[in-house]
């Protein structure tokens, strides 16, 4: 593993650690990669074998409290596992050609599952992989189900070469402690309907090992040439869902102690409905996928705006300058605009732009898969951008700080012609941005 950055005052700063070395091993063990690393270096003593330049030191480490203070570099799209399927709603499918590589890369690993929650199918997984999630506890892993039915999920995986049936696959991994995540990529007329009730009441037994199966619309995109006909979930048909849901989650409360089943936001934002209450989460375990953020953020931005000092402060800077322009996906605009103005911010002054995705289609309308240029044509057709414009964190690339389509915050503000602003998507941050700007 290769040391990506050492924190200054931790311990492997302590024991001369660098960026650039190799770590190969810890007290002995080899280290095949990131798991393996943090699975030997739990102990308090550590002797951590490093190359640099091409020479070969033992390095004795004093583990205090948490962290040992080093960075590894992430694995390159190449030491990636990557899926054989074929999935019918596959995102990745539906993205145009010519877009920078490692936005294609299938990854099903689960490494990344574990360290990072992405979402895994199970359907490639060898044995020894499964020897060794038990074996080191890799737990939780986050686990694509989207149907329990061994024909249905075979036909929702693209009919890969391998049996797709997941529920001995999880079963196992139960037995074994592994806790889960389950999602289900739902997709009007396939795996919705009796489909969905099957596969929720298939996996409530394995609950708690299973301890959620997050329910998440399928995205389609303008891209679909050459791919299955596929059609987007309804207004009408996510009220439905809604309502079946929480009917669910009552039943599940009362003979598991849990809700056990979880809707994405966007469900809840197409039905027009309001979102449960914070508790309804049980700890927000899966705000990763979409399911509670919104929630957080709303109960987060009543927080910041109900201390006083907070209030006097941002309304005062509200009134003080010609105001900012705060992006988002259409999909969250009216709510942010609702809670702004809840806020005491006058809209003339703090203006939300709902940017329409062209790049993906109008079925995309979350913040996080607009484009720079998507955001850059909009915000062209107005002309009072204000001191400056909020770009919303999620939509910049970890890492590279660039769009989806490759353009970076700094071409946004050079053709706007005002500073660009990127704001992790908080509301301390949000409101932070607005008073500085
Ligand atoms: S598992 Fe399915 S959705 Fe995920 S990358 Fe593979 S084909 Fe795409």
């Amino acid at each position: 593993m290769t040391v990506a950055a050492v924190a200054p005052r931790t311990p492997a700063a302590a024991a001369g650690l660098a960026r650039g070395d190799r770590i190969v091993a810890v007290n002995g063990h080899r280290l095949r990669d990131a798991i393996d690393f943090q699975f030997h270096t739990g102990d308090e003593w550590l002797e951590l074998t490093v190359e640099r330049d091409g020479v070969t030191a033992v390095k004795r480490v004093r583990r205090r409290g948490s962290g040992l203070g080093v960075e590894l570099v992430p694995p390159r799209p190449g030491d990636i596992a990557t899926c054989a399927n074929k999935c019918v709603f596959c995102f990745i499918h539906q993205l145009p050609k010519g877009m920078r590589k490692s936005l294609y890369v299938k990854d099903d690993d689960f490494r990344l599952s574990f360290l990072h929650g992405n979402y895994i199918t199970l359907s490639d997984l060898d044995e020894a992989s499964f020897e060794r999630i038990m074996a080191q506890r890799l737990s939780p892993l986050y686990i694509s189900v989207h149907a329990t039915d061994p024909e249905l999920r075979h036909a929702l995986l693209g009919r890969p070469r391998h049996s797709a049936e997941i529920l001995p696959r999880l079963e196992r991994l139960a037995k074994a402690g592994i806790r889960m995540h389950a999602q289900i990529v739902l997709c009007p007329d396939l795996n919705d309907g009796v489909h969905l009730e099957r596969t929720v009441r298939e996996l409530a037994p394995l609950h708690p090992h299973v301890t959620t199966t997050a329910i998440v619309p399928v995205g389609l995109t303008r891209h679909r040439e050459r791919l299955p006909a596929l059609r987007s979930l309804t207004a009408h048909e996510a009220r439905a869902l809604v309502a079946t849901a929480e009917h669910w989650q009552g039943r599940w409360l009362a003979a598991l102690g849990s809700r056990f089943v979880f809707l994405a936001d966007e469900i809840y934002l197409l039905a027009g409905l309001p979102l449960p209450a914070a508790a309804a989460y049980e700890g927000f375990a899966i705000a990763e996928d979409g399911i509670g953020l919104v929630r957080q953020f709303e109960d987060d931005f009543g927080r910041a705006m109900a201390r006083r000092r907070a209030v006097a402060k941002h309304r005062a800077a509200a009134g003080r300058h010609d105001g900012v322009t705060v992006v988002t996906g259409e999909m969250f605009a009216p709510r942010l605009s609702t809670l702004l103005a809840h806020g005491g911010f006058d809209p003339a002054t703090i203006r939300v732009a709902a940017v329409a995705n062209d790049f993906f289609g109008p079925a995309i309308g979350v913040a996080g898969l607009l484009t720079g240029r998507d955001i850059q044509r909009h915000l062209a057709t107005r002309t009072d951008l204000g001191r400056a414009v909020l770009v919303p964190a999620v939509a910049v690339r970890d890492g590279d700080g660039i769009f989806l389509d490759d353009l970076t915050p700094a071409d946004l503000a050079r053709d706007l012609g005002v500073p660009v602003k990127v704001v992790q998507p908080t509301p301390v941050a949000l409101l932070k941005a607005i008073r500085d700007s």
